[in-house]
């Protein structure tokens, strides 16, 4: 799917239509202090196998891409929505 670099849109913060620019949604880096992950950590730690199933078949074939806005003057930033696609690239308009 292709999807345009900028875009004029509704900014909610300046309450106009402002331009946009957009980039892809990125998952970020997960912290290893977090209590999820230190409950992990000790039971995974001593002898023995994995302790929790890990996952191998998905029913879904893609993964969501999900456009990013940002507003170019208050640069506050918002989500659009998400498509289930094979290629989800940007492309100057
Ligand atoms: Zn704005």
């Amino acid at each position: 799917m292709k999807y345009p670099k900028t875009q004029r849109r509704y900014c909610k913060h300046c309450k106009k239509h402002t331009e946009h620019k957009v980039t892809i949604y990125k998952k970020g880096k997960e912290r290893s202090k977090a209590e999820g992950k230190r409950r992990y950590e000790r039971k995974k730690k001593g002898y023995g196998s994995q302790p929790k199933p890990v996952q191998h078949n998905f029913a879904k074939i893609n993964k969501k891409s999900t456009p990013v806005f940002q507003c170019t003057e208050c640069s506050k930033k918002s989500i659009g929505k998400s498509y289930r696609v094979k290629r989800f690239e940007l492309i100057e308009v």
